[in-house]
């Protein structure tokens, strides 16, 4: 069982800094809100350094 990485777009303020960092996974949609594009996009290093990236934290794993 793997891991996908979800956000939450409540706690989401649209910096776009996952996006940036995570180019494949994340992206910021028409809401300015970051949104997966494609969980393993990018590899678990890169999308654990987008999540730790986030100033609200609003990156969490979630199991699959
Ligand atoms: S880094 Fe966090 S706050 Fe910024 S766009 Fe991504 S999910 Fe939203």
């Amino acid at each position: 069982m793997g891991q996908r990485p979800v956000v939450n777009q409540d706690e989401c303020i649209g910096c776009g800094t996952c996006a940036e960092i995570a180019t494949k996974t994340f992206r910021l949609n028409d809401d300015e809100k970051a949104e997966v594009i494609y969980p393993a996009g990018d590899s678990d290093d890169v999308i654990q350094e987008a999540m730790d990236s986030c100033p609200t934290e609003a990156i969490s794993w979630e199991d699959e």
